[in-house]
């Protein structure tokens, strides 16, 4: 059994694969839980996939996007995701959660609160704020 790379505790056939391979997750925090997921096992597609084409991070180059993402999710340990908020709407809900990242054996774990939108039944990663990095 494969634990989740979302650190939920659950396997990765149990939690985030169903998501990956095509499923709307059904809540915010599923998203949220499988986008880090999606970073930690390479999956730039679905990180661009589920974000708003309103977020200050869309880009319409595409490949450079993925190239970025790709490069990110290769250089980086994720240990362990920490959800320490969570507000479920109809339309909008915001997740805040610290993720805990090393590269090159440096911590460079944050913690963020992100909004999501549900758009045509498919909630999107809207936007992020950063809180001061926790060391
Ligand atoms: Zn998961």
């Amino acid at each position: 059994m494969k634990p989740c790379p979302c650190t939920s505790g659950d396997s990765y056939g149990n939690c985030c694969e169903p998501f990956h391979k095509g499923e709307a997750p059904p809540t915010a925090l599923k998203l949220m839980r499988s986008r880090y997921a999606a970073y930690a096992l390479c999956l730039p597609a679905y990180i661009i996939d589920t974000t708003h084409p309103q977020n200050p991070h869309f880009s319409h180059d595409k490949i450079k996007w993925l190239q970025e993402i790709s490069t990110f999710s290769r250089t980086t340990e994720f240990r362990k995701l920490d959800i320490l908020e969570v507000e479920e709407g109809e339309k909008t809900a915001t997740v805040t959660f610290k993720a805990h990242l090393f590269q090159k054996k440096r911590d460079v774990s944050f913690t963020e609160k992100s909004s999501f939108d549900k758009v045509e039944g498919r909630w999107l990663y809207r936007s992020g704020h950063l809180f001061v990095p926790s060391r």
